[in-house]
């Protein structure tokens, strides 16, 4: 079956996350699509309780798609570190704990390396998103950018991991980075290269004729 084109006006983006909402936004700029976000229209945010990104990311588009009526969009996204075997992966918003002190959380991740005993600091940003009608019909794809992890963290910018990751290629952090930069190279902007293609393609085509 062909992937399903994304025709409506309206899209719900079901996260409550506050440093993915203008990234998110940023992507879908231009298409012509009115955004409106999971908190401003006072849903739930459901338990995560798939045990991969994907799962997450459906799971939580299905619950917003259902409760809104609106066709709406998940990511799901983590920090997989290979010395530990992925983690904190789909638990990286709760190695933050109930405060989402990502400093503990960062300093909660340096500790495992250092125990594991591996000097082997790869790691990856990972994201799956998830566009889901109100019929239950989805369209999900996963993206990813590959880099290491440094010690101690840098910088301000961006959120959650982003000052101990380093990109492939570069030498600053996610932090130090530009955010419009950050934003161009990162997993989330490789997931929505797909999703776009899949879903988007024909109304780029409508804009910009
Ligand atoms: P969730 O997808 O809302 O379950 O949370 C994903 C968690 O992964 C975030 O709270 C961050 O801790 C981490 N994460 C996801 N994307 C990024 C990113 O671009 N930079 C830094 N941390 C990220």
């Amino acid at each position: 079956m062909p992937p399903r084109a994304f025709t409506d006006s309206k899209l719900v983006i079901a996260t409550h996350n506050q440093g993915k909402l203008p990234e998110i936004a940023a992507f879908l700029d231009g298409f012509g699509i009115s955004l409106v976000s999971a908190g401003e229209l006072g849903l739930d945010e459901p338990d995560e309780t798939e045990t991969s990104y994907i799962g997450n990311a459906i799971l939580k588009a299905r619950a917003a798609a259902l409760a809104s009526g609106l066709p709406a969009l998940a990511d799901d996204s983590g920090l997989a570190v290979a010395a530990l075997n992925g983690d904190p992966g789909i638990y990286s918003a709760r190695w933050a704990g109930p405060n989402k002190d990502f400093a503990q959380a960062m300093q909660k991740v340096e500790d495992a390396l250092q125990a594991s005993g591996s000097s082997d600091r790869q790691a990856a940003f990972m994201c799956a998103l998830s566009l889901v009608w109100p019929d239950g019909h989805d369209e999900t794809v996963e993206g990813t950018v590959t880099g290491a992890l440094v010690w101690p963290p840098r910088g301000q910018n961006g959120f959650g991991y982003d000052p101990v990751f380093v990109a492939n290629g570069y030498d600053i952090t996610f932090g130090e980075m530009d955010p419009d930069k950050k934003h161009a190279i990162g997993h989330r902007a490789d997931a929505f290269a797909k999703l776009l293609h899949r879903c988007f393609n024909h109304r780029a085509d409508d804009q910009h004729d």
